[in-house]
């Protein structure tokens, strides 16, 4: 309801509101003289009628401009909050809370359509060095430029969202490990290429990214796959960090153990 009303705009429904209150006023008065005039009142249906519409038009205009400007104000606080609530203020991409939403729809439908599907855990190398070396700001920076230079290798349809400090995840919708390890080459080129320009410096820095493929048998939900795609991180940390890993099952055996 409220969303049509911010289509149709405010002056257009306080005019739609408004030419209600009025057809509704004279429609009203117009019964009520006839049955007034019906017992012999004599009434002037003519005056009656412009006197109805002109109050009726004084008396509801006021009010449905009010109305109409509070539930628009309601409305557009409403959608600032929702926007707050899903995507990160500082890069632009999914929240936390977002992400999840999302890409726990999106492992019902791959599921349910027995679709293959790729989740991923990137996180900056040393990043606390950058923020150290160059400044919080400078950090920052980084951070914006890593949400673009991921948005211009990914796809629309991949979910794409900020965990939290300088760690990131995607979902690759019906991507194979094979199609997902060319996206990661893809990135970490990217990354690379992309030096930040900060005050006199140009700021380069790397990402380690672990990979885990949807396995309906063993993890079919996004907490087990994001975990998963954790320990292929910490591998790829481990092994000198700017790279990509792929979850493999002894690497849970090997963390248990
Ligand atoms: P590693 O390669 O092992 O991941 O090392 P790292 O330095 O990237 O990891 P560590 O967890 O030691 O440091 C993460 C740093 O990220 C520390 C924290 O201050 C910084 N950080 C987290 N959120 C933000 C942010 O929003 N802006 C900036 N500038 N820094 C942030
Ligand atoms: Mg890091
Ligand atoms: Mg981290």
């Amino acid at each position: 309801m409220i969303n049509l009303l911010a289509k149709i705009g405010r002056v257009n429904t306080v005019i739609i509101v408004t030419l209600i209150a009025v057809l509704a006023a004279l429609g009203a008065t117009l019964l009520a003289v006839s049955l007034l005039n019906q017992q012999g009142y004599g009434l002037h249906t003519g005056i009656a009628a412009i006197l109805a519409g002109c109050i009726a038009l004084l008396v509801a205009l006021p009010i449905a401009w009010f109305l109409v400007d509070l539930l628009l104000r309601v409305y557009s606080d409403e959608q600032e909050m929702r926007n707050l609530a899903s995507y990160d203020s500082l890069t632009g991409l999914l929240s936390r809370h977002a992400f999840f939403d999302n890409a726990n729809n999106y492992v019902s439908l791959a599921r349910r359509e027995h679709k293959p599907f790729v989740v991923m855990i990137i996180d900056l190398d040393h990043f606390k060095l950058i923020n150290d070396r160059y400044g919080h700001p400078a950090g920052d920076a980084v951070l914006k430029l890593f949400a673009n230079v991921t948005n211009s290798v990914a796809r629309r349809s991949d979910i794409v969202g900020r965990l939290g400090g300088e760690e990131f995840a995607i979902v690759l919708p019906s991507t194979s490990t094979a199609k997902a390890l060319e996206f990661a080459e893809r990135l970490h080129a990217a990354i690379n290429k992309a030096v930040l320009k900060f005050n006199d410096s140009a700021i380069k820095y790397t990402a380690s990214i672990g990979l885990a493929e949807f396995d309906r048998e063993s993890a079919d939900n996004i907490d087990e796959l994001l975990a998963r795609a954790d320990l292929a991180l910490y591998e790829a940390k481990q092994s000198g960090r700017n790279r990509t890993a792929t979850f493999n099952p002894q690497l849970t055996q090997a963390a248990a153990g």
